[in-house]
């Protein structure tokens, strides 16, 4: 076995590697670059090698800087991650050069496999279902209307050399293909530098559903199920789980001896992916392999009790697959929640700076529950500008679909992040969304269910009375707190079980609080009359001040988030976002009478979406512009974005200028006439 590996790359992955290298008794080495100084990476490694300024084109995507660390260090074997230089060819080749061992596949199955021409051909061959289309390259707007005609429509129009949905597009009519095919293939020129373009059936309301292999230098291959992927927002994705709810026996079985099939023709070696795209029917039709570890991985590990790391070391090292496949067996199930740096009220911008807190639920398995978290980061870290947004991968399992959903809504609930925007809330909406409860799920399902974008669930139901029962309590603990100091609250005793009046998103609910002083209570809610309606028992030994309360309602686990505002608390749980105020009877009354507060008209100010650096104004002081025109563009995560006007209106003053960098909110011009 080698003695020392270096993982070449960086974030959760690296750290995920470096743990099973570990526990293999492997030294490790890791590589950064100078955004990465203070890296989890770095620190986890045994030994760390600088190779680069912060962009990963002058670091970590630097083949020779890698392989120079590897000799420096004496590294036997690199393992890649994915993304960066995991499918890169030339990377491999180079490896084998140097003598140093590669921990994936060969350089031909990555050579095949990274196109998808040559890929879909080679699928055929090996009698894996392909999605109906033309397996050649298209010269020109004519031939291509007249094949996507031989087609039928709709079609897709894909770009060979692509990847991250790009050069991909969707054309319903003879026009479409036209346009489609121009614009793809200048897309897929400038993204790849290789305007060779195909096309292809469009699967309509698609499952995406990939099957994990892993096979060794003897030929020796085996499936390890596979992972529902279908909630994607732009291609990305956003939630995975495994097993698919919509696959039976039968169908995982065809695709997985495909799947097999596929990478025996290949001379396939180490963990790989072959992502297919399922029909209403069942009909699964192969998409594309990925020829390393993928994101995702952690859900397969969970029911099937395989390290594919380790998997991975092993084949590198020349050993036999120790597993068979009918030793392979999936237990129970497991979602992979992908927590992004990104800022969902916001049309999901993303979002950058420092954790002020990152506190993720404890890992761990606990009367058949798991949660595990795969992360880079820590708190007092910094999410930089340079990198994959991704802070965390959250993975429950359970025994059953249902119980790792309740098991996932629950962590979410418990994952305390704040300093930057994050997705939780959105991730924790879904949770609740019957849809996804029933796993009625196609790639477009956020399009679907968030058309106009995504807003916090208003309390309701069950949940309602969670949160009304935690102010309550919250209040109440709160109030002793402030009495034990000296002199911080005169006037008569504190009244135990009086009447306190909630106010919940703008709503109002009555309840009392009884029970001992301390830890375990009964909160009792009443309706309109002032009937009792329900008592919810409270056990909890959360402290005033912690940010999340998390305890016992009527003996089930909860956990909600709590960031004090003004007067109150800002509640969040289960995707429910809402402030709470506690009042007593006298105090609710008065607060009836309390003028709304008005929040100030914005509409006439362009405000800066992210915090970002502004790269050019396009308008003057003065000039009337039509909705849609470009304002300004502002530069964030290495993403420019064009800020655009929402309706015709003049510009009257301009208040950032090129080299600013804006906070979130900041304003960068007012307008004088708004014409709806
Ligand atoms: P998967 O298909 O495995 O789910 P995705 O395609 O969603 O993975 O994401 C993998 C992509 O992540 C890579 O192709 C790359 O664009 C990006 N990436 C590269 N390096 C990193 C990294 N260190 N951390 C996170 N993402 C990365
Ligand atoms: P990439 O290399 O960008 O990952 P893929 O070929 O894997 O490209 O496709 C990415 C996504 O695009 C799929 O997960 C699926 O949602 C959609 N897609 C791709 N091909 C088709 C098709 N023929 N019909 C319908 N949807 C498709
Ligand atoms: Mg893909």
């Amino acid at each position: 076995m080698f003695d020392k590996i270096l993982i070449a790359n960086r974030g959760e992955i690296a750290c995920r590697v470096i743990k099973t290298a570990r526990a293999m008794g492997i030294k490790t080495v890791a590589v950064y670059s100078e955004a990465d100084r203070d890296a989890l990476h770095v620190e986890m490694a045994d030994e760390a090698i600088l190779i680069g300024p912060p962009p990963a084109s002058e670091s970590y995507l630097l083949k020779d800087k890698i392989i120079a660390a590897a000799k420096e260090t004496g590294a036997q074997a690199i393992h890649p991650g994915y993304g960066f230089l995991s499918e890169n060819a030339d990377f491999a080749r180079a490896l084998a050069k140097a003598k140093i061992a590669f921990i994936g596949p060969n350089v031909k199955a990555i050579e095949v496999m990274g196109d998808k021409i040559e890929s879909k051909k080679f699928a055929d061959e090996a009698k894996v279902n392909t999605v109906p289309g033309y397996l050649g390259v298209i010269r020109d707007a004519k031939e291509a209307v007249k094949i996507a005609g031989e087609i039928g429509y709709p079609v897709m129009i894909k770009a060979s050399a692509g990847g991250g949905g790009k050069g991909m597009r969707i054309a319903r009519s003879r026009d479409e293909v036209a346009e489609g095919f121009t614009s793809s293939m200048s897309e897929a020129k400038s993204s790849f530098g290789d305007d060779r373009v195909f096309i292809e059936k469009f699967i309509e309301d698609p499952r995406h559903i990939e099957i994990q292999i892993l096979a060794d230098k003897h030929g020796n291959a085996v499936y390890l199920g596979e992972r529902e992927c279908s909630i994607q927002r732009r291609n990305q994705k956003v939630l995975e789980e495994a097993p698919s709810p919509f696959l039976d026996d039968k169908t995982r079985a065809e695709m997985g001896e495909q799947a097999v099939a596929l990478a025996s023709a290949v001379d396939y070696e180490s963990a790989g992916t072959v992502e297919f795209i399922v029909d209403k029917d069942r009909n699964f039709f192969f998409l594309e392999m990925n020829t390393r570890l993928q994101v995702e991985h952690p859900v397969t590990e969970l029911i099937t009790g395989v390290d594919l790391v380790e998997q991975m070391i092993r084949v590198a090292n020349g050993e036999k697959l120790a597993l068979k496949q009918d030793n392979i067996e999936l237990n129970g199930w497991a979602i992979e929640s992908r927590v992004y740096a990104e800022d969902p009220f916001r049309n999901f911008l993303p979002s950058t700076g420092r954790l002020v807190a990152y506190r993720p639920p404890g890992e761990g398995s606990e009367n058949g529950l798991t949660i595990r978290n795969d992360t880079g980061v820590y708190e007092g870290g910094e999410i930089s500008i340079y990198y994959d947004p991704m802070i965390a991968k959250l993975v429950t399992h359970a025994s059953s679909r249902d119980a790792a959903i309740d098991h996932m809504a629950r962590a979410l609930d418990a994952f305390h992040i704040a300093g930057i925007q994050h997705n939780i809330p959105f991730l924790a909406a879904i949770m609740q969304h019957p849809r996804w409860r029933k796993g009625d799920l196609t790639t477009g399902f956020i399009d679907e269910e968030y058309p106009d974008g995504f807003s916090a669930l208003a309390p309701d139901g069950a949940a309602k009375d969670v949160l009304a029962a935690v102010a309550v309590l919250i209040d109440h603990l709160g109030n002793l707190r402030r009495r034990e100091i000296d002199d911080q609250m005169s006037g008569p005793a504190f009244r135990f079980a009086e009447e306190r009046v909630v106010s919940l998103g703008g709503e109002f609910l009555h309840a009392r609080i009884a029970g001992r002083l301390d830890d375990d209570c009964e909160v009792t809610l009443l309706d309109a009359k002032g009937e009792e309606r329900e008592i919810i028992r409270i056990e909890s030994d959360w402290w005033f001040g912690e940010p999340v309360w998390s305890g016992k309602l009527n003996g089930v686990a909860a956990s909600v988030q709590a960031t004090p505002i003004l007067n109150g608390f800002d509640l969040a749980y289960r995707g429910i976002h809402a402030p709470a105020y506690v009042y007593t009877l006298r105090e609710a009354e008065l607060a009836a009478l309390m003028p709304e507060k008005v929040v100030p008209d914005t509409s006439k100010m362009l405000l800066c979406p992210m915090p970002g650096l502004v790269v050019s104004i396009d308008v003057e002081e003065g000039q009337a512009v039509k909705a849609g025109q470009p304002l300004c563009m502002v530069e964030a995560m290495k993403m420019e974005n064009i800020l655009r006007a929402e309706r015709d209106c003049t510009v009257e003053k301009i208040l950032a200028k090129p080299g600013d960098s804006l906070a979130v909110d900041a304003v960068i011009m007012e307008f004088a006439q708004v014409m709806s």
